[in-house]
């Protein structure tokens, strides 16, 4: 057993907000979902488009806010506090 300290690489994520929203580009599937029974559907089987208002980006990636939430839960970062210094700008 070796005693070792490892540091483990992050990349930055940065969110934004937009005034002007698009449609949400998240796959989904027929039933507008991207999760099933606790697990990621695969992309082949999430044929359709979110398309619900995007106002939120991740990266450079337009989101609407149920994606930016689920993101931020997969992230473990608190949606709620991303959401509410969004706004206030
Ligand atoms: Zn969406």
């Amino acid at each position: 057993m070796t005693d070792e300290t490892r540091t483990i690489p992050v990349t930055p994520v940065h969110f934004g907000h937009s005034p002007i929203s698009f449609e949400c580009p998240v796959p989904v599937d027929s039933l507008g979902q991207i999760e099933r029974g606790g697990e990621i559907i695969p992309l082949a089987e999430r044929t359709a488009k979110c398309g619900a208002p995007a106002n939120f980006s991740i990266g450079s990636q337009l989101v609407c806010e149920a994606h930016l939430r689920h993101a931020c839960g997969l992230m473990g970062l608190d949606a709620e506090d991303i959401i509410r210094e969004l706004r206030e700008g």
